[in-house]
């Protein structure tokens, strides 16, 4: 049988807007900034340009809620378990990574992230990165432009939807961003020295731009334990408009006119949402449906028009498909190839899986950073316990959580409708069903466990300063 040819991409070109919401795009029919009901002017105007032309992934679901792990399942094809990042800050990829694979084939490879510490060299996301940049996208746009004729592998990440909302760092928001600060202080009564005694004073970020992402979480974290999970959403919202507005659509009109006058293929994603509830604070501890379902748009010629697809696919599809239309070998991953042409056909049904993986006891994190602040440079990882999990599979959705002990404390079963999770009653097989898999899940080990080397204090801080507990 004669193997099927696929058209090959002389350029690769993925985006990755982190935090972003499935349901925050305008195409998407079920918005929350229409449920927010006061934000009528919110329009995502150039990713819905995208989707017109493009082919919209509606039901993809990340294996992890964390910026790390997430993207690590992107960029190897492979789970979370196997790749070996599926905690936060804890052991470096351990297997292949898109970037080297490219590497080897000789293609330009080109990587800017306004994360350099979370998607950095500690975890191995900088192997195979011929040119990176910190919060520059466009000098790497212009590294692309420069690289026309090679063959290139490129990727754009931003945090400009994460909180600081919209804003990202003071380079970005010089007079707004501390308006913005002064005016939610002004407004819920919070007084910016009070909460800030804890935090640790050392920080990637430097002086306003730190005093000021300070003063942002702690506004964000007094309406959190006030239960004002609405003015939350707003402020996400309000953020995502504000950095669509004044960074990211000039920079992606540039990058589809690349697109429109070369053969490459543009692929827009997110490597998680953001959800303000009781018991999901933003994004990084929860496994809810607003969190780990992602936005994927993929673009280029050749690849299907106005379509919307509902089937299920991961984030570790993602790999594969670009290894199938490009020279990247990308193969013998856990992840499956998605048709381009065919975007909606699926053969075989797919099943997602995604954890949240936690520290075991306060004093041990305590005696952790200690141990760090005094100095010492190499980190062994440590001893973390599966708090959350989800499986997705065909129409249903399983939700486990597990107390200290590792005792089942929350199970609950969801009808996916290929656009949300609707609470069902438990159904026996069903549920019998997905427990096999989530087992069957936990048993895949990674071969190696990397430590994490040369991490500096600064590091450290900056990701307490973020809010993550590493
Ligand atoms: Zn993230």
């Amino acid at each position: 049988m004669k193997k099927p040819s696929y058209h090959q991409y002389q350029h690769v070109i993925m985006i990755s807007l982190d935090s972003l919401r499935n349901d925050c795009i305008t195409a998407n029919p079920s918005n929350l900034p229409n449920k927010l009901s006061r934000r009528t002017k919110f329009k995502t105007t150039m990713l819905d340009y995208l989707i017109k032309r493009g082919t919209y992934f509606n039901n993809c679901i990340s294996a992890a809620p964390y910026t790390s792990a997430s993207h690590a399942a992107y960029f190897t094809g492979c789970w979370p378990r196997r790749n070996g990042v599926y905690e936060f800050f804890n052991r470096q990829i351990g297997r292949p990574t898109i970037f080297e694979l490219a590497h080897l084939k000789k293609i330009h490879t080109i990587f800017q992230t306004d994360f350099p510490i979370i998607l950095g060299d500690s975890l191995g996301f900088t192997r195979g990165v011929d040119k990176y940049f910190i919060e520059s996208e466009s000098a790497a746009f212009a590294e692309l432009s420069r690289s026309k004729d090679r063959d290139t592998l490129s990727f754009f990440h931003f945090g400009g939807i994460h909180y600081p909302y919209g804003f990202h760092k003071l380079k970005f928001a010089k007079i707004d961003f501390p308006k913005k600060v002064k005016a939610l202080e002004r407004k819920f009564h919070i007084t910016p020295a009070a909460n800030q005694a804890d935090m640790l004073d050392e920080s990637y970020r430097h002086g306003r731009d730190k005093d000021l992402l300070l003063r942002y979480k702690t506004i964000i974290d007094t309406l959190w334990s006030r239960r004002e999970y609405d003015e939350l959403h707003a402020l996400y919202v309000d953020g995502i408009d504000y950095f669509l507005k004044h960074r990211f659509n000039k920079f992606i009109k540039k990058i589809i006119d690349f697109v429109d006058t070369t053969n490459s293929l543009l692929i827009v994603f997110a490597d998680h949402g953001e959800n303000w509830a009781a018991d999901s604070r933003g994004h990084s501890n929860a496994i809810n449906d607003a969190v780990l379902r992602v936005p994927v748009i993929v673009y280029g010629k050749g690849v299907a028009k106005n379509t919307v697809v509902s089937n299920l696919i991961r984030t570790i599809d993602i790999m594969p498909t670009i290894g199938r239309y490009s020279k990247i070998p990308a193969a013998n991953l856990d992840g499956r190839p998605i048709s381009l042409e065919k975007p909606d056909y699926a053969p075989l049904p797919r099943e997602a899986f995604a954890q949240v993986w936690r520290v075991g006891d306060r004093l041990k994190i305590y005696k952790h950073q200690q141990r760090i602040l005094k100095g010492r440079k190499m980190i062994r990882p440590l001893t973390t316990k599966l708090e959350k999990e989800a499986v997705y599979r065909g129409r249903f959705a399983l939700n486990r959580e597990y107390d200290g002990n590792g005792e089942l404390a929350r199970e609950a079963l969801y009808m996916n409708t290929g656009q949300r999770l609707v609470l069902t009653k438990p159904i026996a097989g069903t549920l019998a069903d997905l427990r096999k898999r989530l087992r069957k899940y936990n048993h895949i080990k990674p071969k190696k466990s990397r430590r994490i080397n040369k991490v500096s204090r600064s590091i450290i801080a900056d990701l307490h300063n973020l809010g993550y507990r590493v």
